[in-house]
């Protein structure tokens, strides 16, 4: 299902719900995977979106139809996959897939195919694929799968919607934004969320280069990290503060040498933050932070509230 995506691929699932809403499903989509391991997946999970008989009345799932049953049997005769034979997709294989398509579709009145690597296309196939794309037949949508879209001929590009996936990130990783985030915070609707996890993974680089940045440089993060942090972070301090303390329980965790909790990706800088630190300096920290994220509810200046944690943390003895 697409809905699995959701939190995954936040932008592209967005994408293709509004262009469902809006009845404006172009006849050509060009995937770029960026390295994302699961992309015909996705596109097979696009695909079974796009010809649910149900997704105009009914956006979220469909409890599994009979078509979309079908489709996952790997039974249903209107969508196709193509994929190299060899090292090329091969122009036969194009040409069956027109003779396919000129017969009229036994259920529903639309078909899909999938090209999983574009960039295999040889001369004579890709020509084929442009007449398919230049001359669209109402009720029949590309779907073409390629890592990077410069891999792909302009010609055939300029055809296409691009639309590009996220490279996934470790697990762990991902599980961070999702729990702790949503349960820290009050969402009025799906869009805050969707917009807050657009840039949770951006958010926390930052968060992690400020915390590794004040134990090295110390007092030095008031001049010169402060002010282009609270430009990320002014409405999200609160959250930004538990992120601090996740991070330093994860500290806590690789000193006692016990299973990192949130921030498994982040060995290395955890790893050198625990070098400097000790289990009672890091108990200092988080209790600071904890001190301090309360004064964030009372709307304390948030300029004030930063020098603030770096002079109070600066003060915890190693
Ligand atoms: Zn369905």
């Amino acid at each position: 299902m697409l809905d699995e995506y959701q939190l995954e691929q936040p932008i592209i699932y967005k994408t293709i719900l509004n262009a469902i809403k809006k009845d404006t499903i172009t006849h050509a989509y060009l995937i770029e995977l960026n390295g994302y391991s699961k992309g015909l997946d996705f596109a097979l999970s696009m695909a079974k979106f796009l010809l649910c008989p149900h997704h105009y009345t009914n956006l979220k799932q469909c409890q599994d139809c009979h078509q979309c049953q079908t489709i996952d049997d790997g039974n249903f005769l209107e969508i196709k996959i193509i994929k190299p034979d060899g090292q090329w997709i091969k122009k036969e294989q194009l040409e069956e897939l027109q003779q396919e398509f000129n017969r009229k579709a036994i259920v529903g009145n639309q078909k899909i195919y999938i090209i999983d690597g574009v960039d295999h296309l040889n001369t004579y196939s890709a020509n084929s694929i442009l007449k398919f794309l230049e001359e669209p037949v109402p009720g029949i949508i590309a779907i073409l799968l390629v890592d990077n879209a410069y891999q792909v001929m302009k010609t055939i590009l300029s055809r296409c919607q691009i639309l590009s996936l996220k490279k996934e990130k470790n697990k762990e990783y991902d599980t961070l934004p999702t729990k702790q985030l949503l349960a820290n915070f009050s969402f009025h609707n799906q869009e805050e969320i969707d917009n807050f996890l657009e840039t949770a993974d951006e958010k926390i680089e930052v968060m992690i280069d400020y915390i590794t940045y004040f134990e090295k440089h110390g007092y030095q993060s008031i001049i010169y990290k402060n002010k282009s942090f609270l430009e990320v972070f002014k409405s999200d301090l609160f959250l930004v503060f538990q992120w601090f303390i996740l991070y330093y329980k994860d500290v806590l965790n690789y000193i006692l040498n016990r299973h990192l909790e949130f921030f498994e990706q982040e060995k290395d800088t955890i790893q050198e933050v625990a070098s400097q630190n000790t289990v009672l300096s890091i108990s200092k920290k988080i209790e600071i932070l904890l001190t301090l994220s309360e004064k964030i509810k009372y709307n304390i200046n948030s300029n004030m509230l930063m020098d603030k944690l770096i002079i109070e943390l600066m003060e915890v003895k190693k």
